[in-house]
């Protein structure tokens, strides 16, 4: 997308990237090469042009099975947005144009319905770009954040920093450590003061593909540095809590979804042996490590890594969990399903704290459905959704911190991964009124 204006001294130094036997004398062989060497440089970004997402919904653990087998047959390239993991959940599957007449065959061959729910990604990314585009010019104009928008990574480190200086008793930025790519790891702390105060965790984006998720955060973070003092419950919290907020915990991943491949979801570690690079990095906690619903294949979203903690990115939160001691509540925010969920996915086994987990997750949904009656479900990973091991609150739950929860913002899957920025605000707006539920009662039980 966008113009992609070329000065003359580039052109000649595209030139010269021909090799001499290449170049005949014709001026249209020339032109040819020049215009294939163009098209090499202009698509380094990944194109997804006639790939659709289809959704199944499972009706037999021997479709579950059959789709299990699908996702492995990995000379197809399917991308699974949702896991075939359960006959309650449907699942979503990203094909690419290339294996499209492949997958339907071998669907229809097994007798599993389907529907198209994106007819062509390609499109909608165009559009969400376009939008952002837009949206740049105008911020640049008027010199203010849009919080309705997907940003870049530059612009939202950038307005940090304003949020920062626009509330500097409330909001400090902390460098928790590099991430592989050697980008900083900036976590806001929101604090009254106090020396290690009980706190509040709240990472975003940790999946670099769940646009909403970093966008939510975006909004979160301005929500308690402007309704400090006027919004008594938050006020009172914060005169006695601190809020940690880490709103890029997969900084090298978001980065790359904006350069060169939206639907990236992990780390960008090399993998030794690989040619596929990144980590899962909510696979990669040491929380059962390497069980069921994490992969060994590098080359799999779900790869669990070489080791627990074997991410810098998740190695920089241990360590200030660990070093700060007196955390709370975790909370992690992924898209997409509609689900509030806490400890285990490991296991499926109940948590000691689950009766209670249970009820006041259900409390802050119903808080978040009050505003727009989106629906969600509440329940434990494993229960809800899938086996899933190395996740990140079921580590925090194990090492101490009992409010352990995450999300899974908007949608149910019209948009999954690609859902229109216009659907930021009012996400992150219900988001909200659960993550004060879920704020609120940890301040008033205090452990
Ligand atoms: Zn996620």
């Amino acid at each position: 997308m966008g113009t992609v204006h070329l000065s003359p001294d580039y052109i000649k130094a595209l030139e010269n990237l021909i090799p001499d036997t290449l170049v005949v004398s014709s001026e249209k062989m020339r032109g040819l090469w020049l215009l294939l060497a163009l098209v090499a440089v202009v698509k380094a970004e990944r194109v997804f042009i006639g790939d659709q997402v289809i959704r199944v919904n499972v009706q037999s653990e021997g479709q579950i099975q059959l789709l299990q087998a699908l996702e492995s047959q990995e000379e197809w390239e399917v991308d699974f947005w949702l896991e075939p993991v359960s006959t309650e959940l449907p699942v979503d599957i990203r094909v690419p144009r290339s294996s499209l007449s492949f997958v339907t065959e071998y669907l229809s061959v097994h007798n599993i319905p389907y529907s198209v729910v994106i007819n062509n990604l390609q499109e909608l990314l165009d559009e969400e770009k376009a939008e952002m585009e837009v949206n740049q010019m105008k911020e640049r104009s008027t010199r203010s954040i849009n919080f309705g928008a997907y940003h870049r990574l530059e612009t939202i480190y950038s307005w940090m920093d304003t949020l920062v200086a626009q509330h500097p008793k409330l909001v400090t930025k902390q460098e928790i450590g590099r991430s592989y790519e050697n980008r900083p790891m900036y976590v806001l702390k929101f604090s009254t003061g106090g020396a290690n105060r009980p706190a509040i965790w709240i990472d975003t984006g940790i999946h670099s593909r769940e646009w909403v998720s970093q966008a939510t955060g975006v909004w979160t973070a301005n929500k308690i540095a402007t309704d400090y003092g006027s919004d008594a419950s938050l006020t009172s919290l914060l005169n006695t809590m601190d809020i940690y907020m880490l709103i890029l915990a997969n900084p090298d991943g978001y980065a790359y979804t904006h350069s060169n491949d939206r639907m990236w979801r992990k780390t960008r570690s090399k993998n030794p042996g690989s040619v596929c690079r990144g980590v899962d990095p909510n696979r990669n906690w040491d929380a059962g490590f390497g069980g069921p619903g994490a992969s060994k294949n590098p080359c799999s979203d779900s790869y669990h890594g070489p080791s627990a903690h074997s991410e810098i990115e998740v190695k920089n939160v241990v360590n200030l969990i660990k070093s700060h001691g007196n955390f709370k509540s975790f909370i992690s925010v992924h898209a997409y399903s509609q689900l509030l969920m806490y400890p285990y996915g490991y296991s499926c086994r109940n948590v000691p704290h689950q009766p209670e987990l249970d009820s006041v997750g259900r409390a802050a949904v119903q808080k978040l459905t009050s505003l727009y009656g989106t629906r969600y479900k509440v329940g434990s990973i494993c229960n809800i959704i899938y086996q899933a091991s190395g996740g990140s609150i079921d580590w925090s739950y194990n090492v101490g911190i009992k409010y352990s929860y995450a999300f899974e913002l908007r949608d149910t899957g019209r948009y999954g991964f690609i859902l229109p920025a216009n659907q930021i605000i009012p996400t992150a707006s219900e988001t909200w009124l659960a993550l004060k539920h879920l704020m609120e009662y940890v301040r008033d039980h205090p452990y």
